[in-house]
């Protein structure tokens, strides 16, 4: 695999981490250790992941990739958390048909607002 997809899929499970939380209770047998060993035999494997998610998710996918690429393109500004200023944020969509419309949250503060809306 190239070294690009592995970035995209590192950010992607950065981002996903609760997705893939539920993605394990689906899958007890599949636990951190085996899955180190498992993927090193299954490079690929990560990725079609992604691929799933992708297509099971469209219109969150189109809203993630949305804000990536105005990020990159510098029209959109990272901002720190909106409740508790750490730099190292998540964009969060409370409507995902407005991909552009996002509030800006830590992984901890992220986490916690969609406990709250119970979106899964
Ligand atoms: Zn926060
Ligand atoms: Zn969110």
């Amino acid at each position: 695999m190239i070294d690009v997809h592995k970035k995209q899929i590192k950010i992607w499970f950065e981002n996903h981490s609760g997705y893939m939380k539920d993605w394990f209770k689906r899958h007890p047998g599949y636990n951190a250790r085996s899955a180190k060993k498992w993927r090193e035999k299954n490079p690929e494997y990560h990725f079609n992941v992604l691929k799933k998610y992708r297509k099971e998710n469209p219109e969150k996918d189109f809203a993630h990739g949305k804000v990536n690429e105005e990020v990159r393109n510098g029209r959109l500004n990272k901002l720190p958390c909106n409740v508790c200023k750490e730099e190292k944020v998540v964009a969060h969509h409370p409507d995902y048909s407005k991909p552009l419309d996002i509030i800006w949250l830590c992984r901890s503060h992220h986490k916690e607002i969609h406990n709250n809306i119970k979106e899964r």
